[in-house]
């Protein structure tokens, strides 16, 4: 093990129906079988990390004391990720409430749960502190990700997924030192449209980093001071894209925990959201180090 993050972010677990079409208001449809699938943004994102190797991988988020808990610290040490310090509160597990219609397209509706009970323990707070990367989203309380950053090391990477969409407060934009964000939430957040680089340009004014996720498009890397790369999108057949984004920023994290710049982290968290999008589900589609590497090569 070569390098230390902590993902401080929610856990759901993912209720997923397929139906016919979307119910409307006072409508009861029939649909097919229950899934119950591990999920959650910073879940999600952990066991990206975790099982891109070379970093230890703690996740710092809040479970109820319910079956929904025990799915998800399943699927977190599966992965191989550190679940000591998650914090078990009187609240139910964090869940959403799944459709899926036969043209792919979700409802959801989000039970936040435990995940709004999410503050910070000591010991938590510790881990921070001697991790390489942090790496949080917006699925928990505001506070929640001031005081991950506040606790972080110096020299160490405070890294937000700006994700689901929402206004940042001016002092969370001063703690930030890597924004990543795909090109809507890039243009909810820049208050503008246009190109990702205008897009990156403009977010550049308040973070030191930035990288916008395209889809199938790939990346691209804004640095201060440093031309923008454009990272290219691996040619793949898309099954389901749930969790691109999630895998992306996890093995992202990783990688910089290791050491690697940031263009060449953002090559294989790029690799890694390709492979992710071939298999269905979130968690369950995180490829392996080796399958990453072997499609590099
Ligand atoms: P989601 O919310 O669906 O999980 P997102 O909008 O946050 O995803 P994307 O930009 O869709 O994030 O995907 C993250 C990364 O995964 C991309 O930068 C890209 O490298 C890879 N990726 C996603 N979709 C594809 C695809 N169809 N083909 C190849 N690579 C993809």
């Amino acid at each position: 093990m070569t390098g230390q993050v902590v993902v401080v972010g929610s856990a759901n677990v993912d209720l997923v129906v397929e139906v016919p079409r979307h119910p409307g208001g006072g409508e009861t449809i029939l649909g097919g079988d229950l899934r119950r699938n591990p999920g959650g943004k910073g879940a999600n994102q952990a066991v990206a990390a975790a099982r891109a190797g070379g970093a230890e991988t703690t996740f710092a988020g809040a479970l109820g004391t319910d079956e929904s808990a025990e799915l998800l610290l399943a699927s977190l040490e599966r992965a191989g990720v550190r679940t000591d310090l998650v914090s078990r509160v009187d609240a139910p597990t964090g869940t959403a409430l799944i459709t899926v219609s036969p043209d792919g397209e979700n409802a959801i509706v989000v039970a936040p749960g435990a995940n709004a009970r999410l503050a910070l323990t000591d010991a938590q707070l510790h881990r921070i502190a001697h991790a390489d990367v942090v790496l949080a989203q917006l699925e928990i309380p505001l506070g929640v990700v001031r005081a991950a950053a506040a606790a972080r090391r110096p020299g160490a990477v405070m890294a937000l997924n700006a994700a689901p969409s929402r206004d940042l407060p001016a002092d969370l934009w001063d703690v930030v030192d890597l924004l990543i964000v795909n090109e809507h939430e890039a243009a909810d957040l820049a208050r503008t449209g246009g190109s990702p680089e205008g897009l990156a340009g403009v977010l550049l004014d308040r973070v030191p980093a930035v990288v916008i996720t395209l889809g199938a498009g790939g990346s691209l890397v804004a640095e201060r001071d440093a031309e923008p790369v454009r990272i290219p999108g691996k040619r793949v057949a898309a099954v389901d894209t749930t969790g691109a984004g999630d895998t992306f920023c996890g093995v992202l994290a990783a990688a910089l925990a290791r050491g690697l710049a940031l263009p060449e982290a953002a090559r294989i968290a790029g690799v890694a959201g390709a492979l992710a999008v071939t298999r269905p589900g979130a968690q369950d589609a995180v490829p392996t180090a080796a399958e990453v590497a072997e499609e590099s090569a």
